[in-house]
């Protein structure tokens, strides 16, 4: 028995906490009780004096491999980023993958996180050996995770109608000549996978993630469907994140991406769309009515310029919301608080009224039993209760971030940045300790990160001197697509802007 004695729990709408002992047997909280209450010789004790206690935060949306990623690319939305995709992640062999899923998970449990979905890419396919080299980063660093290869078998060129052909001679057939796993192939390892899957499904689960509705040919998406029914795997996809992805959607599917995705039999309580950004009323109507989720990544809509997904709306039509960081090549941190802060922030600038911004209590709750949600795990995580797993974050109150201590639910969300973190538990074991995760050699660890991406970049030199040579051309195509009368499907005042066809905001 483990007793946490001493710490103000964080309990809403209580503006200061409450001291409470938390009583912890195994991995599971049994109890919690008044202070010095628990009288038992035998049991174990952290003090917790001093220090705000808040349940691990879960992040709705991450990628493991961008862990080597971060700070890539400066001025690029989302083309500029799949453009680059084959330079940033290539040539990486089973060692890489696992460094790149270890500095993402240690740098998630020393900002407060506990649990992750993570779309993890291999390419061509994913295969047994990259699986496990996440799973044992996770292991390792004790964070418990929902990793979902994340799967195509179109390439991002040939995924946009017309962009090859609009190439220059030269680079047409470089770019029609780059291939990913065929379907079959990509069909058949994910089945390997599933099938061969032995973590504990409370602690490593398996999902499957078809990337982006246009990177998957409708046959791909139902098999990846046929497995992840099969096995009960929590299924996640990018879905209407940038303009262009979404208006060319109703251009040449004639439909919505939820609506692509909701056709191959994907949507359902099992599913939970990444970033949603540019979706009108009915389709929202759709993940509301069939209890599919959201993972709203607002840091990283932000940095890749996507939009403003509108929460608010989602909430409405009962949909699940959860948050994200999405990857590091696109965000550029794995910090779950600062994630918090900025899905308050943007739904402040929507043009809506103050009552119909999002509250510091409800982002708290999308981070927590919102994400819970999205991983398939609400009933054991995303709260400190009787019954729950212990994921318990141990937050330093004698650092500037609560000096004073005015409201605990305002300032985890307004002012935290992740510094005050002191211990985290995951299962009721200590995995972070002053801060650091506990058998983590931070500075092996850089030197390895360091000499690691200066090899890979050196072999994807060649890949990324292409991407760079078309880079314009890529994102004068794209930008031509969102621009186009497709745009006027959607809703317009989800994010600020004017209609492109009939020149009014509505
Ligand atoms: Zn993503």
């Amino acid at each position: 028995m483990l007793v946490i004695t001493g710490g103000l729990l964080h309990a809403s709408p209580s503006a200061r906490g409450e001291l409470r002992d938390i009583v912890i047997d195994g991995d599971t909280i049994v109890d919690i009780v008044a202070p010095g209450s628990v009288h038992n010789a035998n049991a174990a004790t952290i003090d917790a004096s001093r220090r705000l206690i808040i349940p691990g935060l879960i992040n709705g949306h991450t990628h493991s491999h961008g862990g080597l990623s971060k700070g890539v690319g400066d001025l690029w939305s989302l083309e500029h980023l799949l453009n680059a995709a084959p330079w940033i992640g290539g040539r990486r062999a089973t060692e890489h993958k696992h460094l790149a899923a270890l500095i993402n998970a240690v740098e998630q449990v020393e900002k407060g996180c506990t649990a992750c979905y993570d779309l993890f890419f291999e390419f061509p396919s994913p295969t047994v050996d990259g699986m496990e080299a996440v799973a044992s980063a996770y292991d390792r660093v004790g964070l418990r995770a929902v990793i979902a290869p994340m799967v195509a078998d179109l390439t991002f060129y040939q995924s946009v109608p017309g962009l090859i052909e609009a190439l220059p001679d030269d680079a047409r057939e470089q770019a029609r000549d780059l291939r990913i796993g065929e379907a079959d192939a990509t069909i058949a390892a994910l089945r390997v996978i599933a099938a061969g899957w032995s973590h504990p499904a409370d602690r490593i689960r398996l999902g499957i993630a078809p990337t982006i509705p246009q990177h998957c040919t409708r046959e791909f998406m139902i098999g990846c469907r046929d497995i992840a029914r099969e096995h009960g795997l929590a299924m996640q996809s990018h879905v209407s994140e940038p303009r262009y992805l979404s208006a060319s959607s109703f251009k040449f599917a004639g439909m919505s991406m939820t609506e692509t995705m909701d056709a191959c039999g994907i949507v359902g309580p099992w599913f939970s769309a990444a970033h949603a950004v540019w979706i009108n009323e009915k389709d929202m109507a759709l993940l509301g009515s069939k209890g599919a989720q959201v993972s709203h990544n607002a840091g990283s809509n932000l940095r890749l310029g996507s939009g403003i997904a509108a929460v608010r709306e989602y909430l409405r039509h009962g949909v699940t919301v959860g948050i994200g960081t999405d990857g590091s090549a696109s965000s550029d941190n794995q910090n779950m608080f600062e994630a918090m802060r900025y899905a308050t922030f943007v739904s402040r600038i929507r043009g809506l009224p103050p009552e119909e911004w999002l509250s510091t209590a409800e982002a708290f709750r999308m981070a927590t039993e919102g994400s819970a949600r999205i991983l398939g795990m609400q009933d054991f995580i995303g709260k400190i209760a009787r019954g729950y797993k212990a994921d318990l974050v141990l937050l330093n109150l004698d650092t500037p971030n609560y000096m004073p201590l005015n409201n605990a639910t305002h300032q985890l969300v307004f002012t935290e940045d992740g510094t005050a973190v002191d211990k985290v538990l995951i299962s009721g074991k200590l995995v972070v300790s002053g801060g650091r995760a506990i058998g983590i050699d931070h500075a092996a660890l850089a030197a390895q990160a360091q000499q690691v991406v200066e090899r890979l970049s050196a072999l994807n030199a060649q890949a990324r001197h292409f991407a760079e040579r078309i880079e314009p051309m890529v994102s004068n195509f794209c930008r031509g697509l969102a621009d186009d009368d497709a745009m006027h499907a959607l809703r317009r005042d989800i994010s600020p802007g004017v209609c492109p066809r009939c020149g009014t905001a509505h």
